[in-house]
């Protein structure tokens, strides 16, 4: 078994590549080959079986796909090389970083998946595609209907192996290893090594070498951790204070259930973000527009799960937020692999409640390394940062834009009144914040005050509290169809009129996300919501204090003022 924690020495040239690969890496980039590209390569290229353990992030594609380009012959035009990859994002991915490898080679590379149409599939197949990369349903599928023919298959790679296990392809993947030629080489990834995949790999690879990267140092080095300790109710609020004063580029952020995922994107896309929810539920095609989208700019933050955003590879992402604190140590690991990419720095920012304490300290332990804690910016430092913002706006403005007609117009204003230019700008900028207010009021982040709320505190002493505090605001979103009935008690109630209705595009998740975000009350609390075309109402408890429903007068709802009134 090879075991590396220190970086190659080596460089590409020394591994014996051809030149057009030397070349691609070159154009990409890429300055030397990472540990686990250094210790596959060369037994790769010998065609020997490998078994290849490293936490994501580690370069394995490449590890693989450079020794397989080498070995493969570009003249041949049937199908010489199969990977097998659990999702059809990843097998895209994959199929692209062979593409881009390969580009000075010839060879046709071939992502098939479920969802798409077997048409173009099948086309592509008949013109002679010489590397399949492919979720197993959709090769099993293929294979069977004859359109995939693998008698001469020269080798096969079984790209996050243990992701396939997870997500339940293990038999597809044992009938597919069976319907390939005796002789092919097994190339087999997996960033845990869990026993059915040992049992695989014992079963099929011929005299394996192992190649294991310990994972400590990659976690450490290029990525900052850091974390805060806050109650499951203020972390939407922690949240969105940090996005104001993190100099991001593009953001993951980690839930916990599906659910989670949309409630919180939601939230975040009424505060103005530019935000998807990414998990299981969403349709393939759909899930892989988001992830285009993210690389293409057009949108920052992505809301998502551990299975949906499993070995997503966006170079952009500059932050990984684990909104929900992941049950087991390896997936923190894998998550914070999202940021940091080849040797890049990236953020990672964990929220802890205070029962989770001894989550981190799990994760503390398994990554080596104690976690920086972090302050939840006041009030004061967000306005700061307001502030320099916008003077960095002006100054733009004034560098790039054309003034002139401007500038006419206030020399009229300044000709027909008595005023300071100083107030004249001072006015713009007023108008210039349109309606919402370029400064927070509230003073500090205070931990919530949920005191007003009778039933809670019932709830506590009557034990109901034992249950997980995660659950609270993501079960509440479940109830949200059956708020009818919910566990207000309509006499402890009102009913609010909400300006905003139906032709506005309102939907009662963005009354829940405003009105939990600006009155900082817990979407427990919501009680009703009526949606109709030009307004909506919504029942708030009665206990709730005056400084909480003036709060909400001022609030915003899809771009709205909210005018809440009794109504
Ligand atoms: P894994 O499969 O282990 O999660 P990937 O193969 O997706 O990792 O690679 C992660 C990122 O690192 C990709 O963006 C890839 O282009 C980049 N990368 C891989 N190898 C190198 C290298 N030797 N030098 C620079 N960047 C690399
Ligand atoms: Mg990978």
């Amino acid at each position: 078994m090879t075991s590396s924690n220190s970086p190659a020495a080596v460089l590409f040239a020394d591994l014996g590549l051809p030149q057009p690969l030397l070349q691609s890496l070159s154009e990409l980039g890429y300055e030397k080959p990472s540990p686990i590209q250094a210790a596959s390569i060369p037994i790769l290229m010998e065609g020997r079986d490998l078994l290849g353990q490293a936490q994501t992030g580690t370069g394995k594609t490449a590890a693989f796909a450079l020794p397989m380009l080498t070995n493969l012959d570009p003249k041949k035009k049937h199908p010489q090389l199969l990977v097998l990859a659990p999702t059809r994002e990843l097998a895209i991915q994959v199929a692209e970083a062979f593409q881009r490898y390969s580009r000075n080679m010839g060879f046709s590379v071939l992502p098939i998946y479920g969802g798409q149409s077997y048409t173009n599939q099948l086309k592509q197949l008949k013109r002679g595609a010489q590397i399949i990369v492919g979720t197993p349903g959709r090769v099993m599928d293929h294979i069977n209907r004859g359109t995939l023919v693998l008698k001469d298959l020269e080798a096969l790679v079984l790209d996050e192996a243990d992701e396939m296990l997870r997500m339940g392809f293990i038999d597809d993947v044992e009938w597919i290893l069976k319907h390939t030629p005796e002789s092919r080489q097994i190339a087999l990834f997996s960033a845990t090594m869990p026993k059915e995949i040992k049992k695989v790999a014992t079963t099929y690879l011929n005299n394996p070498e192992h190649v294991k990267i310990e994972t400590k140092t990659t976690t450490a080095s290029t990525i900052r951790q850091r974390y805060s300790l806050v109650n499951n109710n203020q972390k939407l609020h922690a949240f969105a204070r940090v996005l104001e004063v993190e100099d991001f580029d593009a953001v993951i952020v980690f839930v916990r259930t599906k659910l989670a995922t949309v409630d919180v994107a939601e939230k975040l896309s009424a505060r103005g973000y530019r935000c998807q929810a990414l998990n299981g539920d969403i349709p393939q095609n759909q899930r892989e527009q988001v992830i285009d989208k993210m690389k293409r700019n057009k949108l920052d933050i992505l809301v998502a799960t551990d299975v949906a955003a499993r070995g997503l590879d966006i170079e952009r992402i500059s932050h990984v937020v684990n909104f929900d604190i992941p049950l087991d140590t390896e997936s923190y690991i894998h998550r914070i692999g999202r940021t940091g990419r080849a040797g890049r720095q990236g953020e990672a920012i964990l929220f802890v409640t205070p029962r989770e304490r001894r989550l981190l300290n799990a994760i503390e332990r398994a990554t080596n390394s104690p976690m920086e804690t972090m302050e939840i910016p006041s009030a004061n430092d967000i306005n700061k940062k307001r502030a320099t913002d916008f003077k960095e706006l002006i100054k733009t403005t004034i560098d790039k834009s054309d003034l002139e007609k401007f500038h006419q117009l206030v020399s009229e204003f300044m000709q027909e009144g008595d005023h300071a230019p100083e107030t004249i700008a001072a006015a713009l900028a007023y108008i210039a914040q349109s309606n919402k207010p370029l400064f927070e009021a509230e003073t500090e982040f205070k931990p919530p005050k949920r005191e007003f709320d009778r039933n809670d505190r019932n709830d506590r002493g009557r034990g109901r509290s034992s249950r997980d505090g995660n659950r609270d605001s993501r079960d509440n979103n479940r109830d949200r169809g059956k708020r009818k009935k919910g566990p207000h008690k309509a006499e402890d109630m009102r009913t609010y009129r909400i300006q905003v209705g139906r032709n506005d595009g309102i939907k009662p998740g963005n009354i829940v996300g405003a009105i939990a975000n600006e009155a900082d009350l817990d979407s427990k609390n919501i009680g009703h919501i009526k949606i109709n075309d030009d307004h909506s109402t919504v029942d708030l408890p009665k206990t709730m204090p005056k400084a909480m429903v003036k709060k909400l007068q001022k609030a915003y709802v899809c771009g709205k003022p909210m005018g809440l009134s009794e109504s």
